[in-house]
């Protein structure tokens, strides 16, 4: 008999325009009747599903926020951390959120991918793929392109996140 699934909250956090909400409906099954919840202070979707991940299942909350100043940056045990690498401000404001993020549960190890999402759109491309892994290497935490158009890497950057918390429990 397997264990209960684990139960782990995803916070999807990047500037407006980068593709949560696309990536939150690949998550949730684009033709899935998926309960999705709305937060009603700062209209935040969030969605649940079960994963399996490396055979063992998971249970995975995705919260897609609003990236706006004066809602509380949700508390996750992991997070997305988006930007389009068609975008260079998306990119900056990434980098102020991880900062931000940092300030807000210090001393913990918190589970961190920086996504530069929109690869599909090469000619309209403003950062570069080594500058994206430059600044995650800066940051301490992994790094992915992703697209959600071509429905690339998507998938990877939700089972990484569920790998690295489980590292992290596992290490506990
Ligand atoms: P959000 O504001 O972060 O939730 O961004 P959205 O998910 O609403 O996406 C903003 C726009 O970018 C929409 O028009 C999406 O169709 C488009 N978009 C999102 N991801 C991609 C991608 O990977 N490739 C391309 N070409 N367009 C994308």
């Amino acid at each position: 008999e397997s264990p209960p699934p684990t139960a782990y909250r995803v916070v999807l956090l990047g500037a407006s325009g980068v593709g949560k909400t696309a990536f939150a409906s690949i998550f949730a099954g684009a033709a899935d009747s998926m309960d999705s919840d709305e937060c009603e202070l700062c209209g935040d979707e969030v969605f649940e599903k079960e994963v399996e991940v490396d055979g063992e299942a998971a249970t995975v909350t995705l919260i897609d926020t609003w990236d706006s100043e004066d809602c509380p940056m949700q508390s996750g045990d992991a997070y997305l951390l988006l930007y389009s690498i068609t975008d260079r401000a998306s990119f900056l404001r990434a980098s102020e959120l991880r900062i931000t993020l940092r300030q807000f549960r210090p001393a913990e190890q918190t589970p961190i991918i920086l996504v530069g999402n929109k690869c599909d759109l090469v000619r309209r491309r403003e950062v570069s793929s080594s500058e994206g892994r430059a600044c995650a290497a800066v940051f301490d935490c992994k790094f992915i392109e992703t697209s959600t158009a071509m429905q690339h890497n998507v998938w990877e950057a939700f089972h990484g996140i569920v790998r690295q918390l489980r590292l992290r429990r596992d290490s506990k």
